[in-house]
């Protein structure tokens, strides 16, 4: 298949690209590096089945005739998207329209990716997906979690209206190597923290709860949804549920960092309790996380440990 991986110098989509290459696909990245950099894709640099494109997709473009377009792009961690707070907004309307007219176009099979922000602070615990979600609209975090739902109901309406073979993937907390050190996203700031010896955050009293997926476990999961028939929203997550309190015992252990905890007061509307509920995905993929959280952080650790003697070397 020739495939259009939207975001790809991002996180996940550095990885599905990664995949899809293994696989024997040849894939077109486009990318506009507002949160990912050309360091997730410097891997691939001579390789003849990969081309990027450096372009924000909320301009209309077109890359030629596709099969499959994975729609990647977005902010996807809290600082992020509310540094680019309009521009998240942008992404998850007029950018996943653009990618949705490219898949319409071509009559290819298009792939969002979507979140478990669209819970918000859900009062149904665990979330399963025909939970509507506890969203507050107007707060800050509804720059994300509103273009989120709006891109939702955008997926469902090339679906419905359109034709366009859709699927809807709500990612739970994912990490792994290329996850940025410095976004603000738990197992970063904790994995950073740990290994640079320095207090790590916990926010509120750390009993919150968060799952955590190992991105290969999310990219086999999104490519099994990609071959499916299914249309309406399936949760991709670990279940396996820790408190942030757990979470950083977990890094300490795996980091063999003698780092203290720090608490800071919890952020508005950070949800209290997030833990997928998978059966959807394990009954219509045959799907299930098969990595740990402490075999997870052991795979990663040579890449957060690159990154402190990257920041080490450049504070001299
Ligand atoms: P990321 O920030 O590493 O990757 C997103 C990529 O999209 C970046 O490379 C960024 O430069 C690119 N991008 C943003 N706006 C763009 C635009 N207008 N045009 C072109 N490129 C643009 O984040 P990630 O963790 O890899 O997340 C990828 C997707 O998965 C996002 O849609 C995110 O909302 C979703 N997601 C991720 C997680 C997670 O735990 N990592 C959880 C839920 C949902």
């Amino acid at each position: 298949m020739h495939v259009l991986v939207t975001g790809a110098a991002g996180f996940l989509g550095s990885h599905l690209v990664d995949r899809l290459l293994a696989d024997g696909h040849t894939v077109i990245g486009v990318d506009n590096l507002s949160t990912g950099t050309l360091e997730n894709l410097a891997h691939l640099t001579g390789n003849s089945g990969f081309t990027f494109q450096e372009r924000d997709i909320c301009q209309p473009f077109d890359v030629g005739r596709v099969d499959y377009v994975f729609n990647m792009a977005s902010p996807a961690s809290p600082p992020e998207y509310l540094r680019l707070a309009i521009e998240t907004l942008r992404v998850g309307s007029a950018g996943t329209e653009n990618a949705l007219q490219i898949a319409a176009r071509y009559g290819a099979g298009l792939l969002h990716a979507s979140t478990s922000e669209c819970y918000g602070d859900p009062q149904v615990h665990p979330q399963t997906e025909d939970y509507w979600g506890n969203v507050n609209p107007v707060g800050p975090r509804s720059v994300y979690d509103e273009a989120k739902r709006y891109a939702e109901a955008l997926v469902m309406a090339y679906h419905r209206s359109r034709g366009v073979n859709t699927h809807l993937v709500r990612i739970f907390n994912t990490y792994g190597p290329r996850l940025h050190p410095s976004d603000g996203r738990v197992i970063s700031n904790l994995m950073m923290q740990a290994l640079l010896g320095e207090p790590l955050t916990i926010y509120g009293d750390g009993k919150q709860t968060r799952s955590f997926c190992y991105v290969d476990d999310l990219i086999e999961g999104i490519l099994r949804l990609s071959r499916s028939a299914e249309h309406m929203p399936v949760n991709l997550g670990n279940p396996d549920e820790y408190t942030i309190l757990e979470c950083a015992k977990a890094i300490l252990e795996v980091t063999k960092s003698r780092s203290e905890l720090r608490f800071e007061p919890l952020p508005q509307d950070d949800p209290t309790r997030r833990c997928p509920n998978i059966a959807r995905a394990e009954k219509l993929l045959g799907w299930i996380p098969q990595v740990s959280l402490r075999e997870g952080l052991t795979k990663s650790l040579d890449f957060f440990q690159s990154k402190v003697q990257a920041q080490l070397a450049t504070r001299g």
